[in-house]
């Protein structure tokens, strides 16, 4: 269901490349976002007709953003600040949402923190050895994980209207352009934002 290869390169070493390096974090994002995409029958998100909610802002969400490919600048990616590892993923047009939330406690491995704490200070190659080891053993286990590690379930979700294009109006004070809702009017006059005082 999920296209796994594009160019020769598979949508994991896509998304390590998007992130920057290959960690625990960003595995729980794209095992997530996999799980949710199969339990929507969906394939990647060429436009909009796909939307996903984040509930933290960590490696895992850049995961999402290449294989779900919902995105910041696509405006259908919303971001809401709850510190938890979940991810809801869903569907115009027939309003199917999956969420995908992480079991508590099962991403944790005393094991590999005291690796990585040795890994990181005074480490020998040995020590790196073994924490890099460790670490593309837990990858893996991520990468396959089902529902023992991940809670999934359809919900029903009020889907946020799709991004707008506003027309951008001049600041009378900056001379900078502002999008029309974000504009504001001091003594009559156009103001973006900083101008205007509100920080
Ligand atoms: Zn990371
Ligand atoms: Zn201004």
């Amino acid at each position: 269901m999920v296209n796994k290869t594009c160019a020769n390169k598979t949508s994991w070493e896509k998304a390590v490349e998007f992130h920057g390096h290959e960690c625990p974090g960003l595995a729980i994002g794209y095992r997530a976002t996999e799980l949710a995409l199969e339990a929507l029958g969906s394939e990647r998100s060429i436009d909009e007709e796909l939307l996903a909610i984040v509930e933290n802002n960590a490696c895992g969400v850049d995961a999402l953003q290449t294989l779900a490919g919902c995105s910041f600048g696509k405006g259908n990616l919303y971001y809401r600040d709850l510190g938890k590892s979940v991810y809801t993923i869903a569907r115009r047009g027939d309003n199917n949402a999956v969420r995908v939330a992480v079991k508590y406690g099962t991403t944790f491995d005393p094991n590999f923190k005291s690796l990585k704490e040795k890994a990181a200070s005074t480490a020998t190659e040995q020590d790196r050895t073994l924490y890099h080891e460790a670490q593309q053993k837990r990858i893996k286990s991520i990468l396959n994980a089902g529902t023992e590690m991940f809670e999934v379930r359809r919900v029903i979700i009020e889907l946020p209207p799709p991004a707008s294009i506003y027309q951008t109006l001049q600041c009378s004070r900056c001379g900078e352009g502002v999008m029309e809702p974000r504009a504001r009017l001091k003594d009559g006059r156009v103001v973006c934002i900083p101008c205007g005082g509100e920080f």
